[in-house]
């Protein structure tokens, strides 16, 4: 049992003044004033001082294995021109010694900044090595894509038949197949993988770009890409996404909507309604586009929200502080509790953990100092880097 203590402590809901967490293995037993823990436990509480202690962030979508590509992909220059680049890149064959040295120093970027939970998208599983050292309390959701059926359909057995190896080499995280997202992966394979585990949370990217509802009717920008490089063997007429989210299968789980830059509010509501959680990554669509989501309607709507910082092919850097400072910047009429809010608990609760000081919760201690009586505010303010 350890007794952890400062001089404002911050709860995943609230911040609080003069109290003290007792904790033992990250699970809160008690929370009290420091003078009765110290009477109850016979332990003299480790009083970090001036500032505020955090149950920890959690970065709910991010690409470690993409953190070789700083610098590599345009900026501002829309979707469907990011879209090329990546592709282009994941052509190239980088040496993996350098790939896997990119992902240490970005994971030990995320627990530089406080993170102790990150759900990560791989393809490679390149960095369950690291988050198994590092943060071992992590998600890897292992993403899986291909638009033409043979492709998806060889994807999805491959799959079932190697779950188990993949899962012992990911160890004590928690590993979950899951799809890309709409336009990037055929819906037999959606299919498969949303029908896997309905118990655990499922992740994708949701229309991140004002060319992914034309996909889903068989034009625009972004078909007529993916149409010239051969890959669309089938033609859809989805006018209401929502529609194709349930023929899928994918409003059965829990699920992360990833960006939600062009959710309209019926969206939000059918997300709000499945429980499941809105995963903002602005920094991301700063990247990309320029355009952020309408995060106002984002926050009426009632819907969970978590927060992610994408990759280092769509930000700057991984820096969850910078990532949170962005945000507060582009929100600043709104409490800045609320949005520790969406980096502690909220982005927890879309992973199916109950992240918090309250007693019976998992938490991390972590501490960050500020001589301020608004702490919080404090943190966040300053530009951050973009
Ligand atoms: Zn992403």
């Amino acid at each position: 049992m350890e007794l952890l203590s400062s001089k404002f402590v911050f709860d995943g809901d609230k911040l609080l003044k003069d109290k003290t967490i007792a904790i033992h293995n990250n699970i809160v037993k008690d929370v009290s004033s420091k003078k009765i823990l110290e009477k109850v436990y016979s332990l003299k509480a480790k009083d970090f001082g001036e500032g505020v202690l955090l149950p920890g962030f959690v970065n709910l979508h991010t690409h470690l294995e993409l953190s070789h590509l700083k610098n590599k992909l345009p900026q501002k220059k829309g979707f469907v021109e990011w879209l090329s680049s990546i592709m282009y890149e994941k052509t190239k064959d980088v040496d993996s010694k350098k790939i896997a040295e990119h992902i240490e120093n970005a994971v030990k970027t995320q627990f530089k900044s406080g993170v102790r939970i990150v759900a990560d998208i791989s393809n490679t599983l390149a960095s369950c090595e690291y988050l198994k050292k590092y943060i071992p309390y992590s998600t890897v959701f292992f993403e899986q894509y291909g638009l033409k059926k043979e492709k998806a359909c060889s994807a999805a057995k491959n799959l079932e038949e190697n779950l188990n190896n993949y899962k012992k080499r990911c160890g004590q995280l928690k590993l979950i197949p899951t799809a890309h997202s709409l336009y990037s992966t055929h819906s037999c394979l959606i299919e498969h993988l949303a029908g896997l585990n309905k118990k655990e949370p499922f992740s994708i990217h949701f229309l991140e770009s004002r060319f992914e509802r034309d996909f889903l009717i068989s034009k625009g920008g972004m078909f007529d890409f993916l149409n010239s490089l051969g890959l669309i063997e089938e033609t859809m007429n989805y006018t209401d996404v929502f529609d194709y989210i349930k023929k899928l299968g994918i409003s059965k789980r829990k699920t992360i909507f990833v960006h939600c830059t062009y959710a309209n509010k019926n969206e939000l509501e059918n997300i709000k309604e499945t429980g499941s959680t809105v995963c903002l990554c602005l920094r991301s669509n700063e990247y990309i586009s320029g355009k952020l989501p309408d995060i106002r309607t984002i926050i009426k709507s009632g819907v969970n929200i978590g927060i992610g910082t994408d990759s280092l092919a769509s930000n700057w850097d991984l820096d969850f502080i910078n990532e949170l400072k962005f945000i507060h910047n582009n929100l600043n009429d709104v409490n800045p509790s609320l949005i520790f809010k969406w980096a502690t608990a909220n982005g927890a609760k879309a992973l199916g953990l109950n992240l918090g000081f309250k007693k019976n919760q998992t938490a991390f201690a972590v501490f960050m100092p500020s001589d301020d009586n608004s702490p919080l505010e404090e943190i966040l303010s300053g530009e951050g880097e973009i």
